[in-house]
């Protein structure tokens, strides 16, 4: 019997837990095609970007799809649908054929338009981004001897409060590895809105207020950025003296609906029947598809269980059953040790919030790795990567 062809584009959270659920049927002869050859593992990127290992931010596809040979990884773009023929065709010329098509090709950071901060804000999205950051970090103290006075990060959603819950300690820490003991530095975040983390509980922003300043985070909020240059970036129509600004405020839907003409909803995510299809045998899911709680790994990863599962009950000549939406656990970590979590009615604060939080990272590399593999890196999270990714192999100052 020929094979019903799967085509799955994006190889993160939605499009490889897609991938893994169809893989042991082989009614299905599965293409995945991503970009990169890496799976981002975002929700620890902050902690490589400040001195952690790049092992927990980031997972090779052959390790993961290393048992399942029926998963064939494409590393490439996809560009064009054509939907007549049922084909995708992709940045390095190739087309592929599908009977079905599921699409989790994740956000892409948005700057508004505000001049400067393409040019000279750092991001958080990728892991070159984050080493990036790490080694702008370093070079300041290391090569220039002088740390920025102002760390300004933009956006008080949950990456902008993680970032700024460590930003501080390391580069405390890099300060004091060369020498530089008497610095002071500041931490800001930048929000637009009244308060942090907008969409938690009211109690949510207040405690995670509370633990920033703290830390001695300096909050501005009601802030708008509305420009960059290479000294300084403006807030409110007042300049922030700062050469290290990173940008977690904005993002916006892959590019690739627009472009093929898919139906887009208000805040531009794709709009989905009751089985997360933009047309039949279509499916959109994780952060692309205009669900209720899209924006989040947990729902990325569960839309892929579902997608997969109703593929196969398709398959099987079974009725698809209808997309019901699950609302996640929050676990907003905001420092070392310190992390609120929300679940469902229950709030936690504090070391609790945090061994929750590193439970839920565990449990999420156990979605994609085998249990050696995924208890190996996410011990690696307590594993310090080369303090100083530009020094010269010169001692540093005691
Ligand atoms: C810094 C950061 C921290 C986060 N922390 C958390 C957290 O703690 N908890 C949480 O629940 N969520 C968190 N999120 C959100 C979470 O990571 C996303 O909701 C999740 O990644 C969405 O999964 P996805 O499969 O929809 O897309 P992604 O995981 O973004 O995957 C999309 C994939 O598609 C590829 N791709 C894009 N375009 C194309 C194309 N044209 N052709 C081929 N491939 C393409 C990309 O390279 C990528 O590999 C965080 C996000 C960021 C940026």
């Amino acid at each position: 019997m020929a094979k019903h062809k799967v085509v799955i584009i994006g190889g993160g959270f939605g499009g490889i837990k897609t991938a893994l659920e169809l893989a042991r049927d082989s009614r299905f002869e599965i293409r995945l095609i991503t970009h990169k050859p890496t799976f981002r593992f975002y929700p620890t990127l902050y902690h490589t970007a400040t001195g952690g290992s790049s092992e927990v931010s980031s997972i090779p596809l052959k390790d993961i799809f290393a048992d399942f040979p029926g998963v064939k990884v494409i590393i490439d773009g996809a560009r064009e649908l054509d939907r007549e023929k049922k084909i995708v065709k992709t940045d390095l010329g190739d087309e592929y054929e599908y009977d079905v098509l599921v699409l989790g090709l994740g956000m892409t950071t948005n700057f508004f338009g505000i001049p400067g901060l393409e040019e000279f804000a750092y991001g958080i999205k990728t892991n070159t981004e984050a080493e990036r950051l790490k080694k702008h970090l370093h070079k300041h103290v290391v090569r220039h001897k002088h740390p920025d006075l102002n760390y300004v990060i933009v956006g008080g959603g949950p990456t902008g409060v993680e970032l700024a819950g460590v930003l501080g300690e390391y580069v405390h820490e890099i300060c004091r590895e060369h020498g530089e003991t008497n610095r002071s530095i500041h931490v800001d975040l930048v929000e637009a809105s009244p308060r942090l983390v907008s969409t938690m509980p009211k109690m949510v922003s207040m405690r995670i207020t509370r633990q920033l300043k703290k830390r001695g985070v300096r909050l501005y909020l009601n802030a708008r950025v509305t420009g960059q240059t290479k000294d300084e970036l403006m807030v409110s129509g007042k300049p922030i003296r700062s050469h290290t600004v990173i940008w977690t405020a904005g993002m916006s839907n892959n590019k690739f609906f627009s472009d093929n003409n898919f139906q887009l909803a208000k805040n531009r995510k794709v709009r989905v029947d009751q089985f997360l299809q933009a047309e039949p045998g279509i499916y959109v899911i994780g952060d692309n598809a205009d669900t209720p709680y899209s924006g989040l790994a947990q729902t990325a990863l569960y839309d892929g269980v579902y997608v997969a599962k109703n593929i196969k009950r398709l398959a099987n000549d079974e009725k698809p059953e209808p997309y019901v939406s699950k609302r996640p656990v929050y676990v907003l970590p905001a420092g070392p040790d310190w992390a609120a979590v929300v679940w469902g009615k229950l709030f936690i604060f504090g070391r609790l919030g945090w061994w929750l939080r590193r439970a839920a990272d565990y449990l999420a590399y156990r979605d994609y790795e085998p249990w050696f593999n995924a208890t190996k890196r996410w011990l690696a999270e307590s594993k310090e990567e080369d303090l100083c990714p530009l020094c010269d192999p010169e001692p540093a100052k005691a």
